[in-house]
């Protein structure tokens, strides 16, 4: 028998209580039973966000979410400055693409988090521009942005800073209303420890104002409806009623813990990830990681590529994530984000430990689980 356990960055491990909760029997979405839940999880979700703006759950992905934000706070013809420095990235230019903004790139190299300088700059010399679009954590590369400086060179020039925390919501600290993030995006399969299928958006009064005015046209996605439905704590369409009920047990858990204390453990969790990998003589991909992943450079690609992380499913049954795009072979990546302690991170350095060895590339046998209980016991 082999145990299968997910270190992917989402979908994750979901806890039991949660997995209950969403198996209980279906409610009816407009009647008072519902109400309560959804209620207390816009509530919830609110306190993740650490905002008091109004948060809309989708009954999609996080790339749903995405799309909303995209047509809500544009329209065809808008400049906007699009942060690309991976897949997610990319994925915002894309959608400002298909939606016919007027987009303006700023191309970082995969691996790397954007410049606020910068940033300033290219706002500077293109008044005009409407919002700027970034990840928080770039899930591609591992990579960190640094959201809270990127928040005031955008409010500065006058555009509004577009988050997406698919993956950083829940791991990685972003304190919307004081930083003065103005959309913030995310997901519930990550951090946020439910099953895939919920979208989330979060808007604050400046934010609130743009799409309230906007001209573009809108239908499943117009959150001009869905803020009415928020009034009565209720959404336009039917929600997915068994998924809410499985997150607000989540939410609950995140909450009875404390952002600060979870963004803690993030913290300490992408401290011991780190220094095992280390230990082993390997390195990590990005310049500023995020603490609720580790992408780790495979030390041989041109011998083990993407064969590392299909060796670690197949034999250990631990679920790693290889690169995407050019970083295909050239990375594996670990993730620590939500339903993680720090038990889980030594048995994934185990693994990475065995699967190394396993395949011929170097003897590492007990370095990286070693210094990463060093990093949790001291
Ligand atoms: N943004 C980021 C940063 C992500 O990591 C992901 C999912 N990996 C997405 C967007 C897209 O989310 P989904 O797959 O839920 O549509």
């Amino acid at each position: 028998m082999l145990k299968r356990r997910l270190f992917t960055p989402g979908p994750t491990e979901v806890p039991p209580e949660t997995l209950a909760a969403g198996a209980r029997p279906i409610l009816h979405h407009r009647k008072k039973e519902f109400g309560e839940i959804y209620t207390e999880t816009v509530n919830n979700l609110k306190k993740v966000f650490v905002s008091e703006g109004e948060v809309f759950v989708f009954a999609s992905s996080g790339t749903g979410a995405m799309e909303a934000a995209v047509t809500n706070f544009t329209s065809p013809g808008d400049k906007v400055l699009v942060i690309e420095s991976g897949k997610f990235g990319e994925r915002w230019k894309q959608l400002c693409g298909v939606f016919e903004t007027d987009v303006n790139l700023l191309e970082c190299r995969w691996g790397s988090s954007a410049d606020p300088a910068e940033v300033e700059k290219i706002l500077k010399e293109n008044p005009g521009i409407k919002a700027v679009f970034s990840t928080l954590v770039e899930t591609s590369t591992g990579a960190l942005h640094p959201i809270e400086e990127l928040a005031s060179v955008s409010s500065s020039a006058g555009a509004l800073l577009i988050v997406d925390a698919v993956s950083g919501l829940g791991c990685d600290r972003i304190l919307t209303d004081e930083w003065g993030v103005d959309v913030v995006v995310s997901g519930s399969q990550k951090a946020l420890m439910t099953p895939p299928g919920l979208g989330f958006i979060c808007v604050n009064s400046r934010a609130a104002e743009v799409y309230r005015e906007n001209n573009r046209k809108n239908y499943y996605w117009d959150l001009r409806k869905a803020s009415k439905s928020l009034e009565k704590f209720q959404t336009p369409y039917t929600p997915s009623v068994n998924l809410i009920a499985g997150l607000l047990a989540s939410l609950e858990s995140i909450n009875s813990e404390g952002m600060e204390n979870v963004w803690a453990r993030h913290r300490n969790l992408a401290a011991g990830t780190r220094a095992g990998i280390e230990a082993m003589g390997l390195e990590i991909f990005p310049e500023n990681p995020a603490c609720g992943l580790t992408a780790v450079k495979i030390p041989t690609p041109e011998k083990i590529g993407s064969g590392f992380v299909k060796h670690c499913q197949d034999r250990y049954g631990i679920v790693f994530a290889g690169g995407q795009a050019d970083l295909k072979g050239k990375i594996f990546r670990i993730a620590h984000m939500g339903y993680y302690d720090e038990l889980d991170v030594i048995k994934a350095l185990a693994a990475v430990e065995a699967g190394l060895r396993d395949l011929g590339e170097r003897d590492v046998l007990g370095r990286g689980v070693k210094a990463a209980l060093e990093v949790f016991t001291t």
